[in-house]
């Protein structure tokens, strides 16, 4: 398995230092130069099978070298179980039916509450393994406005080969959300509360990745959401949602509240590998870049509002630029002069050549927050279950856009309510419980670092913390 660049212009690079690159040399991302094929009775053969053995067979493939594989058999499965029994549902991914035809697949019994823990908990065991057999350490630097952090710090937490700094703007993070990040006991992880806004965060990291020399000399790096090894990890929840279902026998549709685009084009990417899913359903909050793409073909650049669903707040889908690889035939050069003219003009419009087999497959739609809490309070109201903001516009978008009540479909519950318990109030009357490992979170003692907006002094905390000498 090859993987190469939607620019066009980079090497195709193997799995392993496709993990460690991140983005392609050209700007690009990296894709399969061919997607490995789930036939019907390998998905059959799936039927009753655990979370974690379904994702080895589902990934298996995408980790093989021209020359074999380069992580073993033997380590990458016992990396799987191991990334999952961290979980706090035996089902790893419990789906919950709501009416007849709609179903919650709960993807927050991570240590974190939120889905990102799905392919970090997997892609920080990854890292760690390739570091190690090249004999080679890093230093992660990344910057987080809440929800990110605590996913990659507890995702790189006690590996050897890593340590991780993760900024965040003193005084402008909930509280749950410091207290998972600062409350990690462990050797390899600094929290650093920065006296600035979530752009000084960014642009500390930014100026810190710019300076070759301090770069070279920490061996910098970033566990960000546009690598490759986060999407091949979430394409296993689909399947195992589809199996769970009917699939190969049933088709079956999905729901995503989305961001970035990386969850759902997994959903995309389980299709291209054979399993019969459709519709994909996008869900957007206010921010909704997406759903105007979906719905007219034309993406435009809009200014970035607070939601309650604060994880998808975003202004441009980086991983959209991975379905746009298709949409163009596969052709790097087209599409690298399509987004720089994107770039200048904020501008673009999908190529007509290729919307048809779009509007099959995607449907979309966006919801503000007033609706978001309409939908948070109807659920309560109809199934006494409790469900976030995000995972709220997932289910409001299935609901608004199926279209065959024959095709199930699951909509996918990102985050736990307990990660936002002002809003889950707010709509129902009821603050939701933390779950019982975070229920003494307010009693741990916390760890961070508070250092002035000033690039030296972070450089120099930077130095003199870390334990990859
Ligand atoms: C990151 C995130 C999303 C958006 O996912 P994308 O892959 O960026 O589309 C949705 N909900 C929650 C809770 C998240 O943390």
């Amino acid at each position: 398995m090859r993987y190469i660049s939607t620019r066009g212009a980079a090497p195709a690079l193997e799995f392993d230092d496709v993990l460690l690159a991140g983005l392609a040399r050209d700007g690009g991302l990296y894709v399969p130069e061919t997607w490995p094929s789930l036939t019907t009775e390998a998905i059959r053969a799936l039927r009753g099978k655990s979370y974690a053995d379904i994702a080895v067979a589902v990934m298996q493939p995408f980790l093989i070298g021209e020359t074999g594989g380069k992580i073993g058999d033997g380590d990458f499965t016992a990396m799987v179980k191991d990334a999952y029994a961290a979980f706090r549902h035996q089902a790893v991914v419990p789906l919950k039916q709501i009416d007849q035809s709609l179903w919650l697949m709960e993807l927050f019994h991570g240590p974190t509450l939120a889905f990102k823990d799905v392919a970090l908990q997997l892609v920080g065991r990854l890292y760690d393994h390739v570091l190690k057999a090249r004999k080679q350490r890093v230093t992660i630097i990344g910057a987080t406005s809440g929800d990110t952090g605590s996913a990659a710090l507890e995702a790189c937490r006690d590996r050897d080969a890593i340590d991780i700094f993760i900024l965040h703007p003193k005084g402008r993070v909930s509280e749950v959300q410091r207290r998972q990040m600062t409350t990690i006991d462990s050797a390899n992880v600094f929290n650093i509360a920065l006296e600035g806004t979530f752009d000084d965060c960014q642009d500390m990291v930014k100026a810190m990745f710019n300076d070759h020399a301090f770069r070279d000399r920490v061996n910098m790096s970033a566990v960000n959401s546009i690598n490759w090894a986060r999407v091949m990890a979430q394409i296993v929840y689909y399947v195992v949602g589809a199996v769970a279902l009917g699939a190969p026998d049933r088709r079956i549709g999905f729901s995503v509240p989305s961001g970035n685009f990386g969850n759902v084009y997994a959903g995309y990417g389980a299709r291209q590998m054979g399993l019969d899913i459709a519709p994909l359903i996008i869900g957007s909050n206010r921010n909704d870049i997406l759903a105007r793409f979906f719905n007219t073909a034309a993406m435009q650049i809009t200014q970035v509002e607070p939601s309650l669903s604060p994880s998808m707040d975003i202004q441009v889908s980086s991983n959209l630029e991975r379905l746009l690889f298709d949409l163009y035939g596969r052709d790097g050069q087209a599409l690298a002069a399509a987004m720089g003219d994107f770039r200048k003009a904020g501008r673009m419009t999908a190529p007509r050549q290729s919307w048809k087999q779009v509007e099959t497959l995607f449907a979309a739609a966006a919801f503000d927050d007033k609706a978001t809490l309409a939908a948070m309070g109807d659920l309560y109201k109809r199934t006494g279950e409790l469900i976030d903001p995000h995972s709220a516009i997932g289910i409001a978008a299935a609901e608004a856009k199926r279209a065959d009540p024959e095709i199930p479909i699951i909509a996918l519950a990102t985050a736990h309510p307990a990660k936002f318990p002002e809003a889950v109030e707010r709509a129902t009357g009821r603050r939701p419980d933390l779950p019982d490992h975070l229920a003494d979170l307010y009693d741990r003692s916390e760890r961070m670092t508070v250092l002035p907006n000033n690039l030296e002094r972070v450089k120099d905390f930077v130095l003199a913390s870390r334990r990859n000498q």
